[in-house]
């Protein structure tokens, strides 16, 4: 009777996400730039659960007839996630009434008859498999003299070889990652480097450093590639192709915090930054110039709607300037 309550909720949200994905502007509006947003900050659910649920969906989009199984409990959202690259147009009617009410096990083996692959090498990783993955300090050898200086604190049994970042307590995340040989030596250069700002060698000090640094040189190298200079002189403000000069990048980049900007009418923040984009705000086609005040970070869903709002669904007016 729960189960099957949690079925229905949960084909629901599926059916949701397939009519929201084909309408990116309802989510857009709201100011989410993916439907991946929108699940993590709307609806709460983990990136995994959103994962599910965005490829189910998809999937229930290109075949229909999925729905149907998930409503019934024919499949579950796993089988189809593993069954979905499988299927096509034509094979998918005749996969699915195989799959329908089997066993994982059992969709793994109809898997294996659609695809079959080469057997694997028996050993790709230098990973225990048999017993739960050791922690970094206790998978390195001690040396002769001395040992090392602890590396983690023990930590419970690693249960999934994906990284791992989780919240432990509000502001404090745990991260857990299998690391190769080489970072591990830069690891201990760097404890040992840092000895004297950090006595006690905590990686996650060294790693928060290292992430300082390196989100410098990545910002500083975005901006600089995406304002190379182009092949004719650009007069700031001015450009007949409405490109973006190198200062105003800057600036607007500064302004909105490497954060997409668009901010809906109940005032959400899009909270995209990743795939930016300089959007202008009176668009280049309206006579809006390429400044600082007219220039304004967007996600690509976002940048995306906003055309869409000004030029109509196929209005290809827009300049479209990406940072990476
Ligand atoms: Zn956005």
């Amino acid at each position: 009777m729960l189960a099957g309550k949690e079925r229905e909720a949960s084909v629901e949200l599926v059916a949701h996400l397939a009519a929201l994905d084909a309408r990116p502007a309802l989510f857009a509006a709201a100011g989410h730039g993916s439907l991946f947003s929108y699940c993590t900050d709307v609806l709460r659910l983990s990136e995994d659960a959103t994962c599910n649920r965005i490829q189910a969906a998809r999937a229930c989009r290109d075949f229909p007839m999925i729905l149907d199984l998930l409503a019934s409990g024919a499949m579950s959202l796993t089988s189809v996630r593993i069954l979905r690259p499988h299927l096509t147009p034509e094979n998918h009617e005749a996969v699915l009434a195989r799959a329908s009410r089997r066993s994982r096990r059992e969709i793994e083996a109809l898997i294996a008859e659609l695809a079959p692959r080469p057997d694997v090498p028996s050993s790709v990783r230098k990973l225990p498999t048999a017993t739960p993955a050791p922690t970094l300090a206790s998978r390195q050898p001690a040396p002769p003299f001395s040992s090392p200086p602890p590396i983690s604190s023990p930590s419970p049994p690693i249960t999934t070889r994906r990284p791992i970042v989780e919240t432990t307590s509000p502001e404090r995340y745990r991260i857990q990652s299998t690391i190769g040989k080489e970072s591990h030596d830069k690891l201990r250069r760097l404890q040992a480097l840092l000895r004297r700002e950090i006595p006690d060698g905590d990686p996650g000090a060294i790693v928060d450093r290292a992430l300082t640094l390196l989100l410098e040189k990545v910002e500083k190298a975005k901006l600089r590639a995406a304002a190379k200079p182009r092949p004719r002189a650009i007069r700031p403000g001015a450009d007949r192709q409405g490109r973006v000069p190198r200062p105003v990048k800057r600036g607007a980049w500064r302004r909105d915090g490497g954060q997409c900007a668009f901010v809906s009418g109940d005032g959400h923040r899009c909270t995209e930054r990743a795939f930016l984009e300089f959007h202008h705000v009176l668009p280049y086609a309206q006579g809006g110039l390429a400044t600082v005040e007219n220039i304004s970070l967007r996600c690509r869903g976002h940048n995306q709607y906003e055309s869409e709002l000004v030029f109509g669904p196929r209005g290809a007016s827009t300049v479209r300037e990406a940072l990476q």
